[in-house]
């Protein structure tokens, strides 16, 4: 049975920027990572053939010259100069079978008389859709700016606390307004778990968490077992919740409270010669069977595009792919590789602040038990990062 100072479960970027924090400060820290790769919704897929390698993010892919905490832990790990940036190609709305402009899916003069409320309405207490239908008009926001909403954490976002959406940060002046990485996202995920001091177990999913002599210990699938003084959860809330049943009822039950959605990915490439679709960073289809489409576009190869469909949950594979060729514009003996992607996110309502006070009170309670994730602050990888930046905090006694 390993003795370790802290495990942490999940490895997605609140659990790697948690570990980074913690074997930064000398504790040995071990991550427990269902899948075989680090990284969650932080991992670009890896594809090869003969000597070309190409990536595709299935999760993220832009990250913000605002996200300081982000930045500050790509710095220490010495690979700043790996950010590159994001070619300035069109998100775009797909209408009646034709790829257009976001502008083309707004009528102007309902949007300049509504404008000017963006100066007197705060978000406050308010929902997505109250708040924007009155910034962009009713219409403007059903028809078409609803829809790029929806496509953020791809799922309803009508009801999303309006403040939670879009938040303002404070901006690094010196890096590039939006970037990504050489070698995608999963480049700086690599990185973080390769640093001393982070034992990383891949493969391997958390199955139950006990308490033993005052400590946790973690069992895994695999049959391997952990005991730690410290116990950090950086997984989706249900799966944490239903880890915590054991060890904490109070916090087990305030997570169960949280819901959730999955967001069914699909990723093809193409090699470049055989399609003809203008280059564009996204493709948004209002009331499609997809939120989005993310392409690599942005960072174009030599040898190949890549396109990620973010699916509503439910769709069975000869859907998914005749909505994949369609939009493509290709026949399915043009699509070179495929690969797929289960995310989770959460679906955040009015309340969301009080319920997070409420869980941190709870935690506050509890003995040396950490949560981190993309349920607190907000979705944003630079939210993950803080909350994690907050709790390592809190676990050396600052906070
Ligand atoms: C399609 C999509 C696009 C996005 N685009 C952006 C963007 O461009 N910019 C941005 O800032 N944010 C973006 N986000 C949001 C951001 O990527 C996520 O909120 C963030 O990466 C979540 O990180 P996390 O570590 O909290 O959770 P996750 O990435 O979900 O990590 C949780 C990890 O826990 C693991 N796990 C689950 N169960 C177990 C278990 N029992 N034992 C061990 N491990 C387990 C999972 O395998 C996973 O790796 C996007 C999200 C999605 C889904």
């Amino acid at each position: 049975m390993a003795q370790q100072d802290v495990v942490i479960i999940g490895g997605g970027i609140s659990g790697l920027s948690l570990a980074f924090y913690c074997s930064q400060a000398g504790m040995k820290t071990t991550l427990i990572e269902k899948s075989k790769t680090v990284g969650g919704s932080f991992a670009s897929h890896q594809y090869s053939s003969n000597n070309d390698s190409f990536w595709l993010e299935m999760g993220a892919h832009t990250c913000y010259s605002s996200y300081q905490n982000l930045l500050g832990i790509v710095e220490t790990c010495g690979i700043a100069d790996t950010i590159i940036p994001r070619e300035k190609v069109p998100f775009t709305l797909l209408k009646n079978g034709e790829v257009k402009s976001i502008m083309s899916g707004l009528n102007i003069m309902e949007l300049l008389v509504n404008g000017p409320n963006i100066f007197r309405l705060k978000k406050d207490n308010m929902s997505v859709k109250e708040y924007y239908s009155k910034i962009v008009g009713a219409n403007n926001y059903r028809n078409t700016v609803s829809h790029f909403f929806n496509a953020v954490p791809s799922q309803m976002t009508d009801d999303f606390p309006a403040d939670m959406m879009f938040k303002s940060r404070p901006k690094r002046k010196d890096v590039l307004k939006n970037y990504t990485f050489k070698g995608g996202l999963q480049s700086v995920a690599n990185t973080i778990a390769a640093r001393k001091g982070i034992e990383v177990r891949t493969g391997s999913a958390a199955e139950s968490v006990t308490m033993s002599g005052g400590k946790y210990v973690v069992k895994t699938e695999d049959g391997q077992e952990y005991t730690a003084s410290t116990l950090a959860l950086a997984l989706p809330s249900a799966i944490a919740s239903r880890l915590l049943q054991n060890v904490n009822q109070a916090v087990a039950h305030h997570l169960s409270l949280l819901k959730f959605a999955d967001v069914d990915s699909v990723g093809v490439v193409v090699r470049k010669e055989n399609i003809s679709l203008k280059p564009v960073a996204a493709i948004i289809s209002p009331n499609d069977t997809f939120f989005s489409m993310v392409s690599r576009d942005t960072v174009p190869d030599n040898n190949f595009r890549g396109f990620a469909f973010h699916f509503r949950p439910g769709l069975d594979d000869n859907a998914k792919f005749k909505r994949i060729t369609e939009v493509l514009g290709i026949g399915l003996p043009k699509i070179e590789h495929t690969t797929t992607k289960m995310n989770v996110v959460p679906s955040l309502r009015l309340g969301h602040r009080e319920w997070a006070q409420k869980i941190d009170s709870l935690l506050g309670g509890a003995k040396n038990l950490y949560l981190t994730g993309n349920y607190f602050g907000g979705m944003a990888i630079e939210d993950c990062v803080s909350r994690s930046h907050d709790e390592f905090d809190r676990m050396a006694g600052k906070r």
